[in-house]
């Protein structure tokens, strides 16, 4: 065996699960099809929350959540950031269910029993505000409020995250590819025994061998489970965000949509992001539409009590498939958000197999724990988990961006950033200006994203694509979608891969036509017009004659 541990699919469950093995002493691999939280994870609301919706009907899920928050807080503190929620309560219609005041209470009483979960997570308490304190915080809320109550969120960057797990299960040990595709799951005297693998990039094959393989592949668990023989099914559910061009509140506020189903809208690095419809989805998780309805829907919702809303661009949607446990019955809010973890030689009579699927982001590092608690048990090794104490790279200390901007000679906004993203590796990055004092250049002017960053993320991070480097740096993800960068992020790209010019064309090609898929859906007014000025650059300078 090459292996004692291969884990399917570079979600943040799979990463998760790879970094605990390695660091546990398992011989692991990790084989990820596209990129490292492409699939899922990257497409969530980005929160590492309680989860304040799953109070009544899923509470074990708020508890996991919320204490596993704490602990991602502390291995991982430069990625995190508060979000203060603002929750608006409008007048009532003359024949609501609950009279106006008690409506208040009943909110106010819901948000303090969230309080003690709150708490785990280093949540403040929930306030109450009157019509006039809420509206001095956000002057942009609608008139017909009566008063608000306040609670808090943890955001992240989940591509970040992903990579923060990846990098430390290498450097325990761990060998990862992404763009390496499972096509088969090799079987031998009725157990698995690996898997066989396709390089997207450049076709190649090989097998890897373990004496355990672990599903970690989300929406995709099904299809790897028939891969090896298995049926495992899940109730699949579809949820789209929309991103407006820039902050337009510095708190996120819930809204109710036209079904009453709660959604939001939130400040997200330097954008604000709309979430999220939840419908059962039973298409190809590799191509999830987004309909204009599904924009309508959230941008009318939010509307309701944010009216401004309408007046920003909305310059790209993204879509994702949650992985959540199969129940028949309840609507798709309802369904639990627990996770489990399918061993298939007591289920399907299948050693050497094992699945994983649900959960939230918010968890994925007990979950991981578990996870690899059973791999332990299968393999008859005691060792204890340590993922909750080790620091992720980059986590390991603070460092001043004031500082790095003054020492290195960068601008203080784009050593901020860097900061945000690697940690004290914001260090390493930096450091390589002695290389080329020019690495120092501003590529990407809407994030703001240094030379020397994308180099970095080629040469230590696994970047392949200028997909790869947008998850890594939001590089060419701004109001300008590329437009002024993702030229030179290609031409990088070649340098840094010793490209074709026909190779770097077809990054281009294949980078566009990926954009286009998130903005097609939100073209409307203003971003229609944008989208008329980019298309002529792509045309007349880039001659990108596929677009
Ligand atoms: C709209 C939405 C919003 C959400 N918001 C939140 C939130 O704010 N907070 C929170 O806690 N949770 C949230 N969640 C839930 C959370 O995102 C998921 O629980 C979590 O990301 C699942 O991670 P995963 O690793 O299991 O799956 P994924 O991230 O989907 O990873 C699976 C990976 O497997 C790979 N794969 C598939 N097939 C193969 C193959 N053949 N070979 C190799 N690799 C393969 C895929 O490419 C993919 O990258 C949200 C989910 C959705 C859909």
């Amino acid at each position: 065996m090459d292996f004692d541990l291969i884990v399917i699919g570079g979600g943040v469950n799979g990463c998760g699960i790879a970094r605990d093995a390695a660091m546990r002493g398992f011989k692991t691999a990790l084989v990820e099809k596209n990129d490292f939280g492409s699939g899922t994870t990257g497409a969530s609301s980005q929160m590492i929350h309680g989860g304040a919706r799953y109070l009544l009907s899923d509470v074990q899920t708020t508890k996991l959540s919320s204490i596993d928050s704490g602990y991602i807080q502390k291995i991982v503190p430069h990625l995190l950031f508060r979000i203060p929620f603002i929750f608006p309560v409008l007048r009532k219609p003359d024949k609501a269910e609950l009279p106006q005041k008690l409506y208040f209470e009943a909110l106010e009483t819901y948000f303090e029993t969230y309080d003690k979960y709150s708490a785990l997570k280093n949540g403040k308490p929930h306030t109450r505000l009157s019509k006039d304190e809420a509206l001095a915080l956000e002057p942009d809320l609608v008139e017909d409020l009566i008063g608000a109550v306040t609670f808090d969120e943890w955001g992240i960057d989940s591509f970040r995250l992903c990579l923060a797990n990846v990098l430390s299960a290498v450097e325990h040990g761990c060998e990862a590819y992404n763009h390496a595709e499972v096509t088969e799951i090799l079987k031998e005297g009725g157990r698995v025994i690996g898997v066989r693998v396709k390089n997207l990039l450049d076709g190649s094959r090989r097998e890897l061998r373990a004496k355990l393989v672990f599903n970690a592949a989300g929406p995709w668990v099904p299809q790897i489970a028939a891969m090896a023989g298995c049926e495992l099914k899940l109730r699949p559910a579809k949820g789209v965000h929309l991103v407006l061009d820039r902050r337009i509140t510095n708190y996120a506020i819930m809204a109710k949509a036209i079904d009453g189903r709660s959604i939001f809208l939130m400040p997200y690095q330097n954008t604000t992001v709309i979430g999220t419809t939840d419908d059962d989805y039973f298409g190809d998780p590799d191509e999830i539409p987004i309909l204009e309805d599904e924009v309508e829907y959230l941008l009318e919702g939010v509307e309701s009590v944010f009216p401004r809303v309408r007046e920003a661009r909305v310059i790209n949607a993204w879509a994702g498939v949650r992985p959540t446990l199969y129940r028949r019955g309840p609507y798709e809010d309802d369904l639990s958000r627990e996770h489990e973890i399918f061993d298939h030689e007591f289920r399907d009579k299948l050693p050497g197999f094992l699945s994983i699927a649900g959960g939230k982001l918010a968890s994925y590092r007990l979950m991981a724990q578990e996870a690899v608690d059973a791999v332990c048990h299968k393999l008859g090794r005691v060792s204890p988990c340590r993922t909750h104490q080790v620091p992720l790279p980059g986590g390991e200390r603070k460092v001043d961006p004031e500082l790095l901007a003054r020492d290195y000679g960068v601008p203080l906004f784009a050593a901020n950033r860097l900061v945000y993203r690697h940690g004290s590796r914001a260090i390493r990055v930096l450091e390589m200006l002695k290389e080329r004092p020019t690495l120092g250049n501003v590529i990407c002017q809407c994030e703001p994203v240094l030379e020397c960053e994308l180099r970095y993320a080629i040469r230590h991070e696994w970047a392949r694509t200028l997909g790869d480097l947008r998850r890594r740096t939001r590089f060419s993800i701004g109001p300008c979608e590329g437009t002024r960068c993702f030229m030179m992020g290609a031409q990088i790209l070649g340098e840094e891969l010793d490209l074709s010019p026909a190779e770097v064309y077809a990054q281009l090609n294949a980078f566009m036509e990926k954009s286009w898929k998130g903005r097609a859906p939100v073209l409307d007014g203003a971003s229609l017009q944008q989208e008329e000025l980019c298309s002529s650059v792509y045309f007349n300078v880039g001659n990108l004659d596929q677009y």
